[in-house]
């Protein structure tokens, strides 16, 4: 799928192919930010939240993650105006990390004081989410997060399940109080670093749901959000929040815009708090194919389009 993703003959057949807009439709908020405003406007008109995410993933060259960037300041420019969060998921390669980490590390920072401008003292769940990849960038990515916060900016990390780490790291963020988002993890690993297969991955999952919803996190004001198409982790949040003294609300479920929609409406019917990661932008076939990867399902939405 990786590879598949990376491939530039098929992002451009498929990116310029009007028959698989289905597939972009389904998983895409928009192709600029003023789109995916106007569709997190309608979410929240429903009373679900939005994370946006600038579609420019794999970058390879300084002209692109200045694109990116740009595209960024762009959205909270516009987030500075609208009724809405600034939420906004940021891969670190997306910024330059994987050309220069140091360089790419450096670029939260004008984003981070550009979104805290922007919304100034308006109530919300307002951050730089930064996402998680793989395994050899998670130490640096969470010190990149604990500096942004000890400089007092807006900002919230991903942790992954999968990685046998995960649970000091989440310890060492619940202590500063700081908001959580964690997913199972995209990626693989060997089993000296990793857990390996979905069942031990769950398994442990499940044990990180305990140390986000315990109670010193709840006395620290830590800020759980559990980023899963799950159900059944969902029904044991709801269940181990609700034991634990959690009112609904105060965590959060996070999925992606466009795979589990109906999930997604029926939590948030119940009083949960929904939020969408609502990827934008015209570059979505990397984006596109690791939904897929997740969810053969999607595969027949792209094969019926391009027949
Ligand atoms: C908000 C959010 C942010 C994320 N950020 C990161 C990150 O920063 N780093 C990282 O490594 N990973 C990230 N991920 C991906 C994550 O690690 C998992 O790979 C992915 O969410 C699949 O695991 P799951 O628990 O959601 O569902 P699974 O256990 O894979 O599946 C549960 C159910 O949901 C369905 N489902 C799952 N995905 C889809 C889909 N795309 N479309 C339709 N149905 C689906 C499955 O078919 C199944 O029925 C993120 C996921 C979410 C939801």
């Amino acid at each position: 799928m990786i590879a598949l993703a990376r491939s530039q003959a098929m992002k451009s057949f498929m990116q310029n192919n009007r028959s698989t807009t289905a597939l972009a439709k389904r998983y895409v908020g928009g192709a600029n930010a003023v789109e995916a405003m106007d569709c997190a406007v309608r979410l929240a008109e429903q009373g679900i939240s939005s994370s946006f995410f600038y579609l420019g993933e794999y970058v390879d060259s300084p002209k692109l993650v200045e694109q990116n960037i740009n595209a960024l300041q762009s959205l909270i420019n516009l987030i500075e105006k609208a009724p809405i969060e600034g939420n906004i998921s940021v891969d670190p390669t997306q910024v330059g990390c994987s050309i220069d980490w140091n360089s790419g590390a450096a670029a939260f920072r004008p984003l981070c004081k550009a979104l805290k401008k922007a919304v100034n003292s308006r109530p919300g769940a307002h951050c730089i989410m930064i996402d998680m990849e793989d395994h050899s960038v998670v130490g640096q990515t969470v010190d990149l997060h604990n500096a942004l916060s000890d400089e007092g900016f807006p900002v919230a990390l991903t942790l992954q399940a999968y990685l046998r780490r995960t649970a000091d790291d989440l310890v060492s963020v619940i202590a500063r109080g700081g908001r959580v988002r964690l997913v199972k993890g995209a990626f693989v690993a060997g089993g000296n670093i990793a857990y390996v297969g979905e069942r031990a991955v769950k398994a442990n999952y499940y044990r990180l749901i305990d140390l986000m919803l315990s109670k010193e996190a709840r006395d620290n004001d830590f800020c759980p959000v559990f980023g899963t198409h799950d159900h059944e982790i969902h029904a044991y949040v709801i269940e181990k929040a609700a034991e634990m003294g959690w009112s609904k609300g105060s965590y959060e479920f996070e999925m992606l815009y466009g795979a589990r929609d109906d999930v997604a409406a029926d939590l948030a019917r119940r009083g949960e708090a929904i939020r969408l990661y609502l990827p934008f932008g015209s570059d979505w076939w990397p984006y596109a194919i690791r939904r897929i990867g997740e969810n053969p399902k999607n595969l027949m939405l792209l094969m019926r389009s391009l027949l």
